[in-house]
């Protein structure tokens, strides 16, 4: 089976349409996100406007703020603060990475914990970590959703990560250990990586390394989500896995592009809905 991301994002995109309108007829305000980008780092630029345009289609309001790249932290910390207090705004969102002379760690802690859309915040994280309801980083969400919808067995089943990034690894080993997978967390250190992955009936690779896990490693009947998002030598868009060979073996596995991509974005705006209605009391 091949698990289509696409298809899947734009099933949760609508679920947030219709709790839009939900929200709006109960409350009688729209959910608002604000986006924040801090300079000109092109990747981001793209990303910002793909959120922004995916929260305007869902009937959301979005507040976009661009900074110029020579923002003092101070400035960025009074626009956080001035976003916390703002009542039309229920999720905000500042794009990472931030020019260098501001300090990415003081800006996620200067943000409501209640408006934490994109869950990388310290009270989030804890929160997860800790197993108390929080809002949850956005890819690692849409993960576990590829999981469930190709009914992916969880509870029991040996579930190995790869990558130990603090926005996909980490956050999407502790959400699979929450739904009782036995996990096992892999890195550049781990030692016998091919047998780590022959054993794993749940497979995530978040490492940024073209077709770096082997198809011939994947345990037949395994399901495979792949988050890497590479260039291979002839310049396509590849993941971390092997495709075509992995398929062959794998139950079910997510291609690239089209795979864990779509759900990233669906998340943020399901995140804000989350929040929208926390902070409405609905
Ligand atoms: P990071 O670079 O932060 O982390 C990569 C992880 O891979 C590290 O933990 C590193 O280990 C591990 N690693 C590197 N080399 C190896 C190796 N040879 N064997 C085993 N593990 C290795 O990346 P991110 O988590 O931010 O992203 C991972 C990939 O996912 C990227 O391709 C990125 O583009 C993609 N991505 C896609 C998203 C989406 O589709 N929406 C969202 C976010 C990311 P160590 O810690 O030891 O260095």
């Amino acid at each position: 089976m091949i698990i289509d991301g696409k298809a899947i994002a734009a099933k949760v995109r609508a679920e947030v349409k219709a709790q839009v309108a939900e929200i709006e007829a109960r409350a009688g305000v729209k959910p608002g996100l604000a986006l924040v980008r801090v300079g000109n780092d092109p990747a981001s630029e793209v990303y910002v406007r793909g959120k922004v345009k995916a929260c305007l289609e869902t009937g959301m309001q979005g507040f976009e703020h661009i900074l110029p790249e020579a923002t003092a932290q101070l400035e960025l910390l009074a626009l956080v603060r001035k976003l916390n207090a703002d009542p039309r705004v229920h999720g905000v969102l500042v794009q990472l990475p931030l020019p260098k002379q501001i300090d990415a760690g003081a800006i996620l802690e200067a943000l409501a914990p209640q408006k934490d859309v994109d869950g990388f915040g310290p009270h989030s994280a804890g929160a997860l970590f800790s197993g108390r309801p929080g809002l949850r980083p956005c890819t690692p969400l849409g993960i576990l959703r590829l999981l469930d919808e190709a009914q992916a067995e969880l509870s029991g089943a040996r579930a190995l990560v790869i990558g130990r990034s603090n926005i996909v690894g980490k956050p999407v080993a502790l959400l699979l250990l929450e739904r009782n997978a036995t996990v096992t967390l892999a890195h550049s250190r781990t030692a016998s990586l091919a047998e780590e992955v022959a054993r794993a009936d749940v497979l995530v690779a978040a490492i940024g390394r073209a077709e770096m896990i082997k198809g011939a490693w994947v345990k037949p009947g395994a399901t495979v989500i792949d988050v890497g998002m590479n260039r291979n030598a002839a310049g396509k868009l590849c993941g971390d896995v092997e495709f075509a060979a992995a398929a062959e073996r794998a139950r079910a596995i997510t291609p690239v592009p089209g795979g864990v991509g779509p759900m990233t974005i669906a998340y943020l705006l399901s995140n804000t809905i989350q929040a929208a209605k926390a902070q409405l009391g609905l």
